[in-house]
């Protein structure tokens, strides 16, 4: 059967138009795949900053101690060692301390031990301007938790400011405030060996009871919120002390 020239046209017309709908889809297609892309890299980008460009570390150095280690694993229930507690948030302190531009010492970043006596001593040689020592409280009563702050015998006002601050902000991420005190768990007139021998700041803080399941939970569900607390607490503290000069420029 012939087509009339009628029919010829309507057909070439019909599929003109297809062609174009078509064009224009794969454009539409493109154009997604595109911003898809772009918005793709872009966040990429935003969130590698720290690669592309790293913390300037300009603000001074902060030590941080996680307790025990190696042999000593400090306190134990049947299912975690606190040795194991004090080196994850250390750890993550210590990122969330180089985010605002300290430079970071641990007395270690794995599984090892050191006398406590010369952990004071390497924060000294590292010319630390704070120091904070992380452990975990362990009572015989499993109902015993929230937070306890030990400071120097001689109960001086900068590592107390600190010792207050890491209990504020801890508190804040659902921890039951204990004490802020100078001197042992036994004696007033006593210091942990590492806090004795240290020339700055300084507190020992004990995150909870690792014998008190809610403690547990707080300390594990919101690691990264507590370093994140205690690095604030720090960093109060630094800027209260050592940055008093510069916030007055600032203000002028
Ligand atoms: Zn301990």
């Amino acid at each position: 059967m012939a087509l009339t020239e009628q029919q010829m046209r309507e057909i070439i017309i019909a599929d003109r138009r297809k062609k174009k709908m078509r064009r224009r889809r794969r454009r539409k297609y493109t154009f997604f795949i595109s911003l898809f892309l772009v918005l793709f890299f872009v966040i990429g980008l935003y969130r590698n900053r720290d690669v592309l460009a790293p913390p300037k570390l300009d603000r001074g150095v902060i030590f941080i101690d996680p307790g025990h280690g190696g042999h000593d694993p400090g306190s134990q229930t049947k299912s975690r060692k606190e040795k194991d507690d004090t080196l994850r948030i250390a750890l993550q302190i210590k990122k969330e301390l180089n985010k605002k531009n300290f430079k970071v010492y641990l007395t270690r970043e794995n599984d090892r031990f050191t006398e406590r006596i010369k952990i004071g001593k390497m924060a000294n040689r590292k010319k630390a301007k704070l120091m904070v020592s992380i452990h975990r409280n362990k009572a015989g009563d499993p109902r015993a938790q929230g937070v306890e702050v030990f400071l120097p015998k001689d109960d001086n006002p900068k590592s107390r400011y600190l010792g207050k601050q890491i209990m504020k902000q801890l508190h804040d991420e659902g921890f039951a405030k204990r004490r802020v005190r100078s001197g042992t768990l036994v004696s007033e007139n006593n210091e942990y060996d590492e806090l004795s021998v240290n020339k700055m700041p300084s507190c020992l803080v004990e995150i909870g009871f690792i014998s008190n399941k809610h403690d547990n939970k707080l300390f594990d569900k919101n690691l990264k919120g507590n370093a994140k607390a205690v690095a604030n607490a720090i960093e109060k503290t630094y800027s209260h002390y050592y940055e008093k000069d510069k916030k007055s420029k600032k203000d002028k």
